[in-house]
């Protein structure tokens, strides 16, 4: 039986990965706020560091993946606390993990990240380097004044940066490390924005090729993909799945 450690595994997409893996057969150990296996509040760093130990703990030297899915929304929270959730509560469980994962063969790591990096124009370059550099408090004390709508396309940004400069190294440590870009998924967090009187209007004008939001048991689908076998020779990848509006916005990205 594979194992799996999961945070934000109690709502939306990590719930719905939840669901699939689990149907499959595999064993999850869920991080989250509440009504989870590990109860960790990833925008504290003691508790990053304790979910890591407890993570270590529960998986019993069995770890075949790791889903960074944790997230807070642009209306959800205070920006610097988006940072610190979004992005050094991802890295930081991803970095103490590394080692436990490269026991086994066939590991994986994916990383949720969003289409917001690459939609949302004028991202801050300050608060992306800060990020980038390990730069916690600076990071989000740049943060701090920041729209909610930046520091959360700030931090997705900053996270698949940060994935794709480890992916190299992950690989010759012999664990795939990979990610998502989500565009708009009916979840909790995407309704708060839509009830938002300010970002609810740019939400639902947002294009989406496909039309309409996604739904989290599509994301869960892509993430089962990066986890396992059939995307053995993704390395380092960002899977767009955002229902054709990042192809929309920037046709001739390559
Ligand atoms: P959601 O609100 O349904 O789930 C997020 C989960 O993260 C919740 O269970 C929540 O309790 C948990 N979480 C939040 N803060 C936390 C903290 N401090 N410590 C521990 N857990 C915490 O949202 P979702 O839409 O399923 O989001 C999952 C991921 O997908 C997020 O990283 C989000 O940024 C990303 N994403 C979502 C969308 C979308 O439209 N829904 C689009 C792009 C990317």
């Amino acid at each position: 039986m594979k194992c799996v450690a999961i945070t934000g595994s109690a709502s939306g997409i990590g719930a719905a990965t939840c669901r699939r893996l689990e149907k499959a057969g595999t064993r999850i150990v869920g991080v989250d706020l509440g009504n989870a296996d590990i109860i960790a509040d990833l925008a504290d760093p003691e508790e990053r560091e304790g979910a890591i130990s407890a993570i270590i703990d529960k998986s019993r030297g069995e770890l075949d993946g790791v889903v960074l899915c944790a997230g807070l929304g642009p209306v959800s929270a205070p920006p610097k606390v988006i940072v610190g959730v979004n992005y050094f509560g991802a890295i930081e469980l991803l970095d103490g993990l590394k080692d436990e994962l490269s026991k086994k063969e066939n590991t994986a790591a994916v990383c949720i990240c969003s289409n917001s990096a690459t939609t949302v124009p004028g991202i801050p370059d300050d608060v992306v380097a800060a990020m980038l550099e390990g730069k916690h408090d600076e990071a989000l004390s740049l943060a701090t004044d920041m729209d909610g709508s930046y520091a959360y396309a700030a931090s997705k940004l900053a996270l698949s940066r940060a994935l794709r400069r480890r992916a190299p190294a992950w690989a010759e440590a012999g664990v795939r490390l990979n990610g998502i870009a989500p565009g708009a998924v009916q979840t909790p967090l995407l309704q708060a924005g839509l009830d938002d009187s300010m970002i609810g209007p740019a939400i639902r004008e947002f294009p989406i090729p496909m039309g309409g939001f996604g739904e989290p048991e599509q994301i869960a689908a892509s993430i089962a993909f990066l986890l396992g076998p059939d995307s053995s020779f993704c390395c380092g990848s960002i899977l767009f799945a955002d229902g054709g509006t990042d192809a929309l916005v920037r046709p001739d990205s390559f």
